[in-house]
């Protein structure tokens, strides 16, 4: 961090159109949108703003790359060592790539540089040494017969991303799906264009051949619901709201695609009265406030044992108040704005429920400044399943602590929604910590942790968190169809 000064806040911006077909274009229609600074609110740069027309031409180029052009034909460790080269690109560019994501989503500079950069490299990386490491089985079956199976490109891949990590989210799909040998359109959100676009011009460096990564940045009834209906896009993944998932369920029925999401969270973190109290304090912390609460995963629902509840919530409140709060280029930042206005409206509107309905507001409550969109790091206590802060995802920097006193009691409390994204479990009883891995409802349970993620650990949701897993195995499995062949010997 000592490397880092405070005026390093300009990073170039050269991508703003669409690309496809490894061209920059203008949209078909001509129209742009803005992408604006959420520190001040300014507008950074106008992007292009793509439609059914510009999705339709990406579309051709990704089936034209996936089919007649080389990808399909490279050899799958040619496919990895671009793979390699992208990402080595990416780790010469690393400075402005943080630079330009603490600029689009007003992320904290330590976060985009220690977080979002080197975790976006490793996941391509992981990716890459896949590349050739496809394989699939021999089948003993009845009979004179070969049997064996292969695991193939499930072909096109459309790709939609949300804003609060543009840049790994984009490594998270392009990693599985380029190491399978699909083919990619992408969408990144509306609030956030500019690493992705950077991205794809790296992977053009790389020497990924034209057609095989192509982006489309616009809105998403629109460029999104275009890459979801259209017949040659053969499966989406897609990254966001679940009601937005529930459009794009409804939307790809038409043409039977094949799907994964991940998608929102309500997620318990549970704190017993025999944890290590200042590392669940701190992990606690982190696990709601970072990214300005615009995790998916956030740790929402703090339930504390109440025997150590008093002790606890003066931990947070400490943590809470000493919290740097600010100008997301200053390396000693650790909070920045939300990433735009609907965001901080909906977060203000969420805090004032928590007040109203009779939560008890220990820290914070209001905005942070009077420009941009920050709010202060907020901590509800005295928080009652039924209220509203306790039961739908903010997606902000609010903390509901919620007291509770044994075991069933919490995980049937823990379990009580429609999420299942993430849990977390602050013990010091082996025991008590794997039964509660094993009966909590959810893709990832965290124990004296919290957020540690990794390219080869599976991540998705149970419920309405989510459908398929990305990372690891089975994030690479998601981009495969399996094929059976068999072959008589007779
Ligand atoms: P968030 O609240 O995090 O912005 P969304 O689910 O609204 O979550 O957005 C995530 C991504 O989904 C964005 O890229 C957005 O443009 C896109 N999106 C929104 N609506 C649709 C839709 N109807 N079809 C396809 N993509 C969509």
């Amino acid at each position: 961090m000592a490397t880092m000064t405070k005026t390093a806040r300009t990073p170039q911006i050269r991508q703003t159109q669409c690309f496809i077909g490894g061209q920059w274009v203008p949209s078909v229609s001509g129209k742009t949108f803005e992408t604006i600074n959420p520190a001040t609110e300014e507008v950074i740069a106008q992007v292009a703003e793509g439609d059914a027309a510009d999705v339709d031409l990406a579309v051709e180029a990704a089936r034209n790359a996936f089919e007649q052009g080389p990808w399909s034909k490279m050899d799958a460790r040619e496919r990895g060592r671009l793979m390699h080269k992208l990402a080595d690109l990416i780790e010469e560019e690393a400075e402005d790539l943080a630079q330009l994501e603490t600029l689009d989503n007003g992320k904290p500079i330590r976060e985009s540089k220690f977080g979002d950069v080197p975790l976006t490299i490793d996941c391509l990386r992981y990716y890459a040494g896949y590349a050739d490491k496809i394989h699939g089985q021999t089948i003993p079956v009845r009979g004179n017969y070969f049997c064996y199976t292969r695991r193939e490109p499930v072909g096109v891949a459309g790709q939609i991303i949300p804003w609060n990590f543009p840049m790994l989210m984009a490594a998270w799909k392009w990693g599985p799906a380029l190491a399978a040998g699909c083919t990619i359109v992408m969408k990144p959100a509306e609030q956030t264009p500019l690493s992705c676009l950077r991205l794809a011009r790296l992977a053009q460096k790389a020497g990924i051949p034209d057609g095989v990564i192509n982006v489309v940045p616009g809105y998403g009834p629109t460029a999104g619901a275009s890459i979801v209906k259209h017949p040659g896009v053969d499966k989406v993944a897609f990254t966001g709201e679940y009601k937005t998932a529930q459009i794009i369920m409804r939307d790809a029925s038409q043409t039977l695609k094949r799907l994964t999401f991940e998608l929102g969270g309500k997620s318990p973190n549970i704190i017993f009265a025999d944890a290590d109290l200042d590392a669940a304090a701190q992990g606690t912390h982190v696990g709601l406030y970072l990214n300005q609460g615009q995790c998916c995963c956030a740790g929402s629902r703090v339930f504390v044992q109440e025997k150590v509840h008093d002790k606890l919530v003066d931990k947070l409140v400490a943590l809470n108040n000493a919290r740097k709060v600010g100008d997301p280029f200053d390396p000693a930042t650790e909070q920045g704005p939300q990433v735009d206005k609907a965001q901080f409206d909906k977060i203000m509107h969420y805090v004032g429920l928590g007040k109203s309905e009779g939560a008890k507001c220990l820290t914070g409550g209001e905005r942070h400044g009077d420009r941009g969109f920050f709010i202060e790091p907020t901590l509800f206590d005295g928080v009652k399943d039924n209220m509203s802060i306790a039961k739908d995802e903010i997606f902000g920097p609010v903390l509901s602590v919620l007291k509770f006193k044994d075991v069933d009691e919490v995980v049937e409390r823990g379990n009580n929604t429609f999420y299942g994204l993430a849990a977390a479990v602050w013990t010091r009883d082996i025991g008590k910590a794997h039964r509660l891995a094993k009966q909590l409802r959810a893709g990832t349970v965290w124990v004296n942790c919290y957020d540690v993620f990794d390219a080869a650990a599976p991540f998705g949701g149970f419920k309405m968190s989510g459908m398929g897993r990305e990372l690891g195995e089975e994030g690479l499995k998601a981009y495969t169809e399996s094929k059976t062949v068999t072959v008589s010997m007779d």
